[in-house]
Formats: C-alpha cells, structure tokens, sequence
C-alpha cells in the first residue's frame, strides 16, 4: 500500500514500477529475492467501502458484502463472523416472529455501522504523528494499551470494559493535538496532499 500521489508518480509499466518498490525496501527485496511472481501486477485505488444499507426485505448484507476497510486493521473475518451472528437473529425473527423482524432489522443495522464506525476513528488517524507518538509511548495510561488491542481484535460488542480506556484516548488524542498545534496543522496539510484524488495511469 503506498499514498496516491506516489502511484502518480509512475512513469514506467506497473511490473517495473513494482520492482523499483520493492527495492526500496532493501529488508523485503532481500526476503523476496528467489521469489516468483505468479501473476501480473495490478494496482487499484482506495478499494474501503460501506453499503447505505445492510438490510431488505428479503436479504442481509454479511461481511464484505456491506462493508471492507482498510485490511491492515484485521478486522474484516471477525467483523463478517460477527455480522452473521446478527444476521441469524433477523433471519429467526422473520420466519418466526414477523412482527418482531423490523426491530430486528433495526438493531442489525445499527451493529453493523458500529464495527466500520470505531475501527474508522483509528485508520483515519494512524498515520497522524500524535497517534505514532501514543504507540511509542512507553505509559499505559488507563490500561489504553489492553484496551487498544481489544479493540484492534474486533472485541467491540456485547459486554467489555473498554470504553472508558477509549474514551481516554480519543480525549488524549485531542488535547495532546491541539497542544502540538503547528504540528497537527503541518500533518493535516500532508495529509490532504498525500490523499488528493489522482488518476492511477493504465498500465
Ligand atoms: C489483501 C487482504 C488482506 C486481508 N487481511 C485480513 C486480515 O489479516 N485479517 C482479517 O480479519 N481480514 C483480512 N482481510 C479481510 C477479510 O478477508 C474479509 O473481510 C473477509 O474474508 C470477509 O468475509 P466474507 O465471508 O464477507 O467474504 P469472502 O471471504 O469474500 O467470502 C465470500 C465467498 O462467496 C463466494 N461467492 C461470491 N459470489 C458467489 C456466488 N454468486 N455464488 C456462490 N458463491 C459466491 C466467494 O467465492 C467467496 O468464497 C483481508 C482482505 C484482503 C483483500
């Protein structure tokens, strides 16, 4: 994965672009070197995505199906597990208690924009330098790391204690940003450029 403006900077075809990539990474070409590619290189833009709705009157959408994001997080097999838990119980109020199945569909789609909802929060801000410095940060301030890694492990529903240690994160994150403001300006601005929407050349 690298920023768009990156990609734009391509002026050769994809495979050798790809090999210039990687060279860059002198640890990964060495793990690469007897490596062989089995198929053409491809790239594609910021393939995250969420449907508008999860539900109708005669289908869920599970998983990938409503909603991928960014796959760094490892989200995506808990949240698509989880979402069929859920989707069990619309499917058991509808065959058996139809008076009970718009309730039912409510709550599915509420649980369904929660997961992409609070792993958003993070992967908006990873590469923030307020973020970075949290994750070097050697405290554990109100057991933030604990609940960090819970989260991250997709344990969101039902009952867990963490939300009180993200609350202090998100409130952490806030007032070190603004205490650092030159610095938080300085990495809004580049994000902005790195995101700009740019055409990817065919390859
Ligand atoms: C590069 C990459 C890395 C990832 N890394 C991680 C990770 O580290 N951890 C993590 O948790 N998640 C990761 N994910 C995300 C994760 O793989 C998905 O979120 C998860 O597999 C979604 O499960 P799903 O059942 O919704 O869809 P899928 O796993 O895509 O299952 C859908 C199935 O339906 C089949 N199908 C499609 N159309 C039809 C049809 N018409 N008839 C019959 N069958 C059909 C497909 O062949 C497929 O087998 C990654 C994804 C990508 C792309």
């Amino acid at each position: 994965m690298c920023w768009p403006h990156y990609l734009k900077s391509r002026t050769k075809p994809l495979d050798a672009f790809f090999a210039d990539t990687v060279a860059l990474c002198p640890e990964l070409a060495a793990r690469l070197r007897d490596a062989e590619r089995v198929s053409e290189v491809d790239a594609t833009g910021n393939y995250s995505y969420s449907s508008s709705v999860s539900s109708g009157a005669r289908y869920l959408m599970l998983g990938d199906a409503y909603a991928f994001i960014d796959p760094v997080f490892s989200s995506g097999v808990y949240l698509a597990m989880q979402s069929a838990f859920a989707g069990v119980e619309v499917v058991e109020a509808t065959l058996d208690r139809p008076a009970a199945a718009p309730a039912a569909r409510r709550r599915f789609d509420a649980l369904m924009k929660r997961g992409p909802r609070e792993f958003s929060w993070f992967i908006f801000r990873v590469t923030n330098p307020t973020m970075r410095e949290f994750f070097m940060h050697p405290g554990n301030p109100f057991r933030v790391k604990e609940a960090l890694v819970s989260l991250l492990a997709g344990d969101i529903y039902g009952k867990t204690p963490i939300w009180p240690s993200i609350f202090a994160i998100k409130a952490l994150y806030y007032m070190v940003s603004i205490g650092n403001f030159g610095r938080t300006f300085r990495a809004w601005q580049r994000r902005r450029v790195n995101i700009r929407d740019v055409e990817v050349p065919a390859s």
